[in-house]
């Protein structure tokens, strides 16, 4: 495993971070696994959030007794000094620890939400208090968006110490923010490395973000000790070859820009279709030849494409403005719908 510093946080944190969705879909035992594989492989960098239900609760509980040995971040979507204030002190108590090393807020976009956060009752102020109280060592933020990653390196890099943005082979509209945020010696930490399980090769989309060296640390979700195991073997592995340069562009060709990244912002649809899952059943109806395993996972569910009432709702809360209504309707059309 190679390792590096978190920017100004100065903490020294592996390349290869464990993104703690896929924690979710586990168990407190897996949990406990994919630890275990962490501190054999190498990998003492963690993330997770206040919003991924359990991943907190089952991180905390596959740390007890070994906590010293990671760097712990977390995150919160609160906005306000109150609602902040308590969800530190819940992470605390969740990740079982009397301080976390990194917390962020997550997802920040609007105007309304910029002035919210860094306002005198914002969530930043209760960061500072506790960063004053050594509650969390270091704060940091999140974004989906390059206006709000420009936004956060130039307004408030004085408050920030790390930005969490995406990045991989189909995903590099940051490429010049993230060259800034390094320059600056803000920390970036790369998410989505897979594109939201659209990249098939983890190892290839592993080895294009590691060749950045603009990136600070990946951290590609895991929920069993065999991603980690892949992952961490990612590091260890030296620049693209020519062959895998041409592989990238043959999956920037394949993808497009116009893919969900299973964010889950969408939600709720008022007819109670799962947007990313309908829009990754049909990816896989067309790009990796399991007809038949997508059409009956997407036929099980309780809504599908063809009952879009094309309200729209989604897509003003989509991070990356994707056409919903209109890839819906070309689901609904490939799965035979219509
Ligand atoms: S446009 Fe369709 S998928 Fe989106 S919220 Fe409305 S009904 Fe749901
Ligand atoms: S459609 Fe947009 S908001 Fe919904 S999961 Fe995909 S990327 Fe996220």
């Amino acid at each position: 495993m190679k390792y590096t510093t978190l920017g100004k946080t100065g903490l020294r944190v592996s390349v290869v971070g464990l993104g703690g969705i896929p924690i979710q879909r586990t168990d407190a035992a897996g949990a406990k696994r994919v630890i275990d594989a962490c501190i054999e492989t190498g990998i003492n960098y963690i993330d997770t959030a206040r919003g991924y239900t359990v991943s907190e609760d089952y991180i905390g509980q596959a740390l007890e007794g070994r906590r010293e040995k990671f760097v712990i971040a977390t995150k919160s979507m609160a906005r306000t000094y109150e609602a902040m204030k308590a969800d530190i002190e819940l992470s605390l108590r969740l990740l079982r620890t009397d301080y976390i090393d990194l917390y962020q807020i997550h997802n920040i976009k609007s105007d309304e939400e910029f002035s919210t956060c860094f306002g005198e009752n914002g969530a930043y102020r209760a960061l500072a208090e506790a960063r004053d109280a050594g509650k969390i060592g270091h704060i940091g933020a999140t974004a989906h968006g390059v206006e709000a990653f420009e936004r956060l390196i130039t307004e408030f890099e004085d408050k920030i110490e790390t930005i969490m943005f995406p990045y991989n082979i189909v995903e590099n509209q940051g490429a010049a923010l993230i060259r800034e945020s390094a320059a600056k010696n803000i920390a970036v930490i790369a998410m989505k490395p897979l594109a939201g399980g659209n990249i098939e090769d983890a190892t290839l989309a592993m080895k294009y973000i590691l060749a950045n060296p603009d990136c600070t640390v990946a951290i590609p979700g895991m929920g069993d000790t065999c991603e980690v195991y892949q992952n961490a073997a990612a590091a260890d592995l030296g620049a693209l070859t020519d062959e895998e340069k041409r592989a990238c562009e043959t999956i920037v060709r394949d993808l497009g820009q116009n893919f969900c990244r299973r964010c889950g912002y969408c939600a709720p649809c008022p007819k109670g279709i799962n947007v990313p899952s309908a829009l990754l059943f049909a990816n896989y109806l067309r790009h990796y030849g399991l007809a038949d395993w997508a059409r009956s996972r997407y036929f099980s569910m309780s809504a599908t494409a063809k009952d879009c009432v094309q309200c729209g709702a989604c897509e003003s809360r989509c991070p990356y403005e994707l056409p919903i209504r209109q890839m819906l309707r070309k689901v609904a059309e490939d799965m035979g719908e219509v």
